[in-house]
């Protein structure tokens, strides 16, 4: 190196993923060339006792790391930068926005494969096809292998050979069954590709109706631009519909589409819709798929291979060769928001993303966000509204069902008991909601009181039944069920309150010769069954349908006319302003699961407060009139989307560390606090202690949103210049979706 005091030292300015907001500096040892390198390669080098893989974002003169501090890189993995200027210019922007550390950010944006060091390279796609054997072996042979027995007559019936991609969409877990049938050599590998017909469309698009037309006119007329719009339309209003016509306008520029979706199970209905309208490859992107799977559809948005994309929250990151639209479907979903690590909200991002991008972005919600309906009135979204059911459904009905002083049991109402039967004798499918798995929320001893906790979270223990466990939903802890109460010793520990798995005991008792699905994450665990579930459901071979949350989202079940919630009061009452906004949705959401197809569907809903004015005003007037009066009321409160939040969280092993931390910071930043930002708190959490850790939090709230983010650059350095730092763990939430 020092031979040559005239050549000017080359320092690669490096993005490593560690929880620290700053680039490190590394020299080049002399046998590169630094013109070769480009920001966007993934470089590795020696960090602490290990190696790290980081994004090199530049190369410079100097450095202000005395020369005989730093390391040399340790190797360059890519020969061209695997991220383009514009996802860093957004990457750092997002850092910067969210006070993350710029290495983490940066993480969050590649593949595991890319992170772990893998190549950047596609693997070629793998096709298979019948043998001779497989073409004359008449299915029914293989009757007792239920799943080989269904490839092989889907093979025969539809295809002459197949990618791995097809197969994947026949069923998610197709590899053992494919297994079977090459084991038995009646499929083989095929070297060649199926042959592609040279059209766009599969499938001629629906006709519009006029508000269709108005809406896909609107946004086609500037796709070369950025626009954002706001699609509002009732479930069943056919903003899909919308969605397909836009895209194909996309693709026939030859650019590419990102569709983002709030829920994994939501992905392969679409991608199947999508696939069955377009001639175009389309990929997909979810923790549910492996690791190499996800690198590679990375990778063909990457290279222009594929066409259209469709993933959860961090497939916004994926880099488009020809960016030519984002779609992000059911907008106002909180699981847009990330709730850990790197906070971000894919919606919020992508928005800019947009921007930068110069391309038109569309939100879709039957039940828009607050801040997209402020961002309406603000001119910075276009709303355009599909008022009506598409094709011939109807709007359902909803009846509020007063359940104080009734007899219950189990949860269920006699006059909810009565309608169930009315309609599974129409051979109609009934959706019934609990947000609440497992047994039940408490466990009780009858004789003195005594309630199983968990010995870790300010929590009740959940009772589950299936398995004979006792189980925290919040840490995780797990023991056996034991109905000795361990105070009293008294036999005497019973349910009280009831969770999915009670509420299907009693249905099965109540309709002993129907068919009864419970969907809830217990049930759904193993890889493969939810999928089965929801195509048994499709195919009419359930009646009644039990499930959580799960079930509100997006899934078209055309034979449900009967929809009920059992307990909608346990959303009124939360401590968190922004519960009443998610429960409105989710009633919303709910009922839209209800008549999709040509029968009228009718909503019921079971409380103890049929005068709560949530209730009322979504009942009588609809999710618009809720959302006004939400909003004037957070106008009023100076809430957000009227003004902005950031949330500090901080928690350590004792009670005592975080609070004296917050006190010390809050006691640092109040000389130079700004008039317009307010300070709330330090307050324990909503839950104080989880999972053994004690926690605390300090919530920042400003009507400005400069003011408040150059107050959050004096508080994380206020952070790392505190002791009492050391003792705690902390983390930022800016705009945060929960206050828990
Ligand atoms: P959303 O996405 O708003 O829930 P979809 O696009 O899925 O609505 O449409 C709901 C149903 O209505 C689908 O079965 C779809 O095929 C049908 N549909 C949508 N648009 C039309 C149309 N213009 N004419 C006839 N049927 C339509
Ligand atoms: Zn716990």
């Amino acid at each position: 190196m020092a031979d040559n005091a005239q050549t000017p030292a080359s320092i690669a300015r490096i993005a490593i993923p560690v929880p620290l907001n700053r680039l490190f500096d590394y020299r080049l040892p002399s046998e590169f060339e630094p013109s070769t390198l480009k920001p966007g390669m993934r470089i590795r080098v020696p960090f602490g006792r290990t190696h790290k893989i980081g994004i090199l974002l530049a190369v410079e003169k100097d450095s202000d790391i005395p020369a005989h501090r730093l390391k040399d890189i340790a190797e360059i993995l890519d020969r061209q930068p695997i991220l383009s200027h514009q996802h860093i210019r957004l990457l750092k922007w997002a850092s910067r926005y969210y006070h993350h550390p710029i290495g983490e950010v940066f993480q969050t944006a590649l593949p595991l494969a890319l992170r772990k060091g893998k190549p950047a390279k596609i693997s070629p796609e793998k096709y298979y096809r019948l043998t001779e054997a497989g073409q004359n072996t008449a299915p029914e042979t293989l009757k007792r292998a239920k799943r080989q027995h269904a490839l092989l007559c889907w093979l025969q019936q539809n295809k002459a050979i197949v990618s791995t991609q097809q197969l994947r969409d026949w069923h998610s877990n197709w590899r053992p069954v494919l297994k079977g049938l090459i084991d038995k050599q009646l499929v083989e590998a095929s070297a060649t590709p199926p042959a592609s017909n040279k059209h766009l469309l599969n499938q001629t698009a629906l006709k519009p109706n006029a508000e269709q037309q108005y809406a896909i006119d609107r946004i086609c007329q500037k796709l070369d631009a950025f626009q954002a719009y706001l699609l509002e339309g009732v479930t069943g209003s056919g903003k899909t519909e919308v969605y397909l016509q836009v895209i194909e306008q996309v693709l026939k520029q030859q650019r590419q589409v990102l569709v983002l979706l709030p829920e994994i199970t939501l992905t392969p209905q679409l991608e199947q819709r999508f696939r069955q309208r377009f001639n175009v490859p389309v990929v997909s992107s979810h923790s549910r798929m492996s690791d190499n799977e996800r690198l590679n559809a990375w990778l063909k948005m990457r290279s222009g291979d594929a066409a259209i994309l469709l993933g959860t929250r961090s497939a916004l990151f994926t880099p488009l060769k020809n960016p030519g639209l984002i779609i992000l479907d059911e907008e106002h979903d909180s699981a847009f928001k990330q709730q850990e690590g790197f906070r971000f909200s894919s919606r919020d991002v992508a928005l800019v993303q947009a921007r930068n991008l110069s391309i038109p972005i569309l939100l879709g919600s039957a039940t828009p966000s607050l801040e997209s309906l402020y961002n309406v009135r603000r001119g910075r979204l276009q709303l355009l509204t599909l008022p009506a059911r598409a094709g011939s459904a109807q709007k359902p009905s909803f009846q509020l069902l007063d359940v104080r002083n009734k007899k219950m049991q189990d949860g269920l109402s006699a006059m909810l008991v009565h309608e169930i039967e009315q309609t599974l004798a129409k051979q109609e499918q009934v959706l019934l909601f609990l947000n609440r798995r497992g047994f039940a929320p408490v466990q009780m001893c009858h004789s003195c009181g005594y309630v199983s906790r968990c010995q870790r979270c300010d929590a009740n223990m959940v009772i589950h039944f299936s398995d004979n466990t006792l189980r925290c939903h919040h840490c995780g802890r797990e023991q056996a069920l034991n109905m000795t109460c361990p105070a009293c010793k008294a036999a005497q520990l019973q349910a009280v309150g009831r969770g999915t798995e009670r509420v299907e005991q009693t249905l099965k008792q109540l309709f002993p010769d129907k068919t009864i699905i419970r969907l809830d994450r217990d049930s759904t665990q193993r890889k493969g069954t939810l999928e089965n579930y929801l195509s048994q459901i499709n195919q009419g071979q359930a009646d009644i349908i039990l499930g959580t949350q799960m079930l509100a989202k997006g899934h078209h079940f055309p034979n449900v006319t009967l929809v009920a919630i059992l307990d909608v009061d346990s959303g009124l009452f939360s401590i968190d302003f922004h519960s009443a906004e998610k429960m409105a949705q989710m009633i919303i959401q709910v009922a839209g699961r209800a008549g999709r197809a040509e029968k009228p569907g009718k909503v019921l809903l079971q409380t103890h407060h049929p005068d709560h004015p949530l209730l009322v005003t979504i009942l009588k007037q609809g999710y618009p009139a809720f959302a006004e009066a939400a909003l004037a009321e957070r106008q009023q409160a100076g809430l957000p989307p009227y003004s902005f939040q950031a949330l500090l969280r901080v928690q350590a092993g004792n009670t005592h560390a975080p609070q004296h931390f917050l006190h010390e910071l809050v006691d640092r930043l109040r000389p130079d606090m700004p008039d317009d930002v307010l300070i709330l708190g330090p307050v324990p959490a909503p839950m104080a202690r989880k999972a053994g850790q004690f926690r605390y939090q300090l919530l920042l709230q400003s009507a400005q949103r400069k003011a408040l983010h150059k107050l959050l650059d004096t508080l994380i350095l206020s952070i790392e210049s505190l002791k009492s730092a050391h003792k705690i763990r902390w983390s930022l939430d800016v705009d945060p979706v929960s206050l828990y």
